[in-house]
């Protein structure tokens, strides 16, 4: 008997390299671990870049994508596959809120004890529904800059920390490679898995997480709270690895 019945998965480090689609190996690979398990990708990104990033990618059969559950936005919004995908969202974060985030934002890196980017890639704050996402280089930068940015995470880090004493009923991530993601406190990935759970019947014990960000304050690291375990992976390639494994 296999031991898990669902595997989840973050995306961007975990599935795809930031911001990219998913490569022709990796859609076989899912195709393949949907046959025999339920699988779940869980991440801070929107539906439409789930569509682009995912879906789109994708050429399995019908039967097998009814396996597959999307989470975008931490799964404050659900996506489930019956014939068609069915999305369900949560309230999307309000104007005044909106603003009160926008506001803590101004001014960002100097307060944080950092240097100004040399240039700033389209917009800074991406609006999310229930969720808004910061991209220190802005939302369309090329990646190769974006991979060199922040990568001990440090910088991200010292600007949470700034965030958390001008923010406090917001909780703040870092995701992808200059990402911030701000939400209402309680929304996170185990916010999300809790919801899914909640409507597959599937028990913690059932599930394996994937993820490349489950270190403290990694927007990976909530998942762990839920008791379900977890395998962290540095790279898509490792986690193509992780998958083999699950279908030997
Ligand atoms: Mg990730």
């Amino acid at each position: 008997m296999e031991k898990f019945d669902l595997i989840a998965f973050d995306i961007d480090g975990t599935l795809t390299r930031s911001k990219l689609p998913l490569d022709v190996e990796m859609a076989t690979l899912l195709c393949r671990l949907m046959k025999r398990y339920k699988v779940a990708i869980i991440s801070g990104a929107n539906h439409e870049q789930f569509k682009w990033q995912i879906i789109d990618c994708l050429s399995c059969l019908p039967e097998h994508m009814k396996n597959l559950y999307l989470l975008p936005v931490d799964g404050t919004v659900f996506c489930s596959y019956d014939d068609d995908w069915q999305c369900e969202n949560d309230a999307p974060i309000s104007r005044e809120e909106k603003a009160l985030i926008t506001t803590a934002f101004e001014d960002i890196f100097v307060k944080s004890g950092l240097s100004n980017p040399d240039k700033i890639y389209g917009e800074l704050i991406e609006d999310r529904g229930a969720q808004l996402n910061f991209s220190a280089l802005g939302q369309n930068a090329p990646i190769e800059l974006k991979e060199k940015w922040d990568t001990d995470n440090k910088k991200r880090a010292r600007i949470v920390e700034i965030l958390k004493s001008i923010l406090p009923s917001f909780s703040m991530r870092i995701g992808g490679t200059t990402s911030i993601e701000v939400t209402r406190t309680g929304i996170d990935k185990a916010y999300g898995l809790r919801k899914l759970m909640e409507r597959t019947g599937i028990s913690k014990e059932r599930i394996l997480y994937i993820g490349d960000k489950l270190f403290e304050g990694g927007n990976d690291a909530p998942v762990l709270t839920l008791g379900i375990e977890c395998r962290v992976v540095n790279d898509p390639e490792e986690t193509k690895k992780t998958i083999f494994e699950l279908l030997k």
